[in-house]
């Protein structure tokens, strides 16, 4: 048994990080935390401990299959999530805390729900497995269930179809807790050279689609902030993209700083046929702004949407991040009471999730706590709801306030389909530009290759034949 448990440590810190115990209680020389795993009588055991506290939980070994391949997954998924659960259990009982997503750590938890529901589950059975096998809480396991009813109503993922991503890694200026691949844009020196070998990529990478049997679905152009391009740019980028990338159901255009929006960008996106932006605000409190580092105000957010909606674009996204540093619950209300007023077609609220590196630049603002992070979180909801959204994909990422998820809601048939393949991870996705991830789904093997492009901007530049060859590797073609 105990080869299927190698280098578990990982998995067992993100157990223990949901209760805020520190890293070292397990990985220390003399850890605080420890198990033993074994076999006896044809049933998988495992123990916790800690001090005087222990745990002890056993399952079933699975079944003899034919197939060996199949039966190793089995047996070490089993081995895995029993000695995960048990440490979970000695952390429950010994803190007292419920996190919001019980013991799973994953990022996509709605996976879970639609395979309750490939079991033939309905709604209150569904909802009971998640609640009764990882101690989800019944609030997020609705949530779970409407997000799987609401996705259920999207065309099916299917090996046929292919997103394309094309990636714009250029901003005004860098937010201090951005995670993306993005260069500041300082003087553009790099931006034509960028496009460039960007175009050169689209060129040689559209046939990849027709030439692995498949058909294109969503295009989404992310960065970055696509709208840091001047107008010419990007009138010869989504020129670029309509030529090799067309008729596909779906475009989006992130626009997501408003200081870089204006009429005659707006005029380009509508033209070329975009049917979906997203501007951002992330708050609506101009300290807040000032400290992240967003170098635009609330009144731009809110020139920007009248900007949009007089350019008539019909379906604008609207980012917030809950938790921010310096922000109370009220500071959150207000940037709610925004949305309420600005009325975006879709919402997504994200929880901030700070990396370490990062965390040196709030040094000096109180971060809200996990609590007043969830009462976020939950007006996120509650005006998602006055809003007439409905959550449509949801997913977590590691240090994240209060352990909570980001969100995304849209009005009734406003899904943004690139968003639900890629964070559920069920349909390939053709990746262009610097930092974007190529991926191939195998279905049947639960797997997924990757071909990742470069994230350095001047290394792509150089590289971009190499990026290409990647991708038609990946494919097969
Ligand atoms: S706008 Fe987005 S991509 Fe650009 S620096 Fe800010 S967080 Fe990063």
């Amino acid at each position: 048994m105990m080869h299927y448990l190698d280098a578990i440590e990982p998995d067992l810190v993100n157990v223990t990080r949901l209760f805020g115990i520190e890293d070292d209680a397990l990985l220390a020389a003399n850890p605080r935390f420890t198990w033993q795993a074994w076999e006896e009588a044809g049933k998988y055991r495992c123990r916790c401990v800690v001090g005087e506290k222990a745990v002890e939980n056993a399952v079933s070994v699975p079944p003899e299959e034919t197939d060996k391949r199949l039966q190793e997954l089995h047996c070490k998924r089993a081995a895995r999530r029993l000695v995960r659960q048990t440490m979970y259990d000695l952390c429950r009982e010994v803190t007292g805390v419920h996190p919001p997503w019980g013991s799973l750590t994953g990022i996509r938890p709605t996976h879970l729900m639609q395979e309750a529901i490939s079991r033939g589950l309905g709604e209150e059975a569904a909802k009971r497995y998640v609640v009764e096998n990882f101690d989800v809480t019944p609030e997020k396991a609705d949530l779970l269930w409407e997000i799987a009813r609401v996705q259920g109503l999207l065309p099916p993922p299917e090996d046929r179809w292919m997103d394309v991503y094309i990636g714009i890694p250029f901003c005004t200026t860098r937010c201090t807790y951005c995670s993306f691949s993005s260069g500041e844009l300082g003087k553009g020196k790099l931006v034509e050279p960028y496009l460039d070998a960007l175009f050169r990529e689209m060129d040689e990478s559209c046939s990849v689609i027709a030439d692995s049997g498949r058909k294109l679905r969503a295009v989404y152009v992310g960065g970055g902030t696509p709208t840091s391009l001047n107008e010419d740019q990007l009138r010869r980028l989504l020129d670029r993209m309509m030529l090799r990338f067309p008729g596909a159901s779906e475009y989006t255009v992130e626009a997501g700083r408003p200081d870089t929006i204006t009429p005659g960008k707006l005029a380009v996106i509508r033209d070329a046929g975009v049917g979906r932006i997203s501007i951002n605000p992330q708050t609506m409190n101009d300290e807040t702004l000032r400290i992240i580092g967003r170098a635009h105000t609330a009144q731009q957010v809110v020139d920007g949407y009248a900007m949009a909606r007089e350019a008539g674009m019909r379906h604008i996204n609207m980012d917030v991040i809950a938790g921010l540093p310096g922000e109370t619950v009220d500071d959150f209300a207000h940037t709610m009471d925004w949305a309420l007023r600005l009325k975006p077609e879709s919402l997504t609220v994200h929880t901030l999730a700070i990396k370490r590196a990062t965390r040196l630049h709030f040094e000096k603002y109180r971060i809200p706590t996990g609590v007043e992070a969830a009462a976020m979180v939950d007006m996120g909801l509650a005006t998602a709801r006055k809003l007439g959204l409905e959550p449509y994909y949801l997913y977590r990422q590691k240090n994240m306030a209060g352990n909570l998820e980001n969100i995304g809601y849209a009005l009734p048939g406003h899904a943004c389909q690139y968003n639900v393949d890629i964070m559920e991870e069920t349909t390939h996705i053709l990746a262009l530009g610097a930092g974007g991830i190529s991926k191939r789904i195998y279905e049947d093997e639960g797997h997924i290759g990757r071909a990742p492009n470069v994230a350095n901007i001047e290394h792509y530049i150089a590289r971009v034949d190499e990026m290409i060859a990647r991708k038609r590797e990946l494919f097969g073609v």
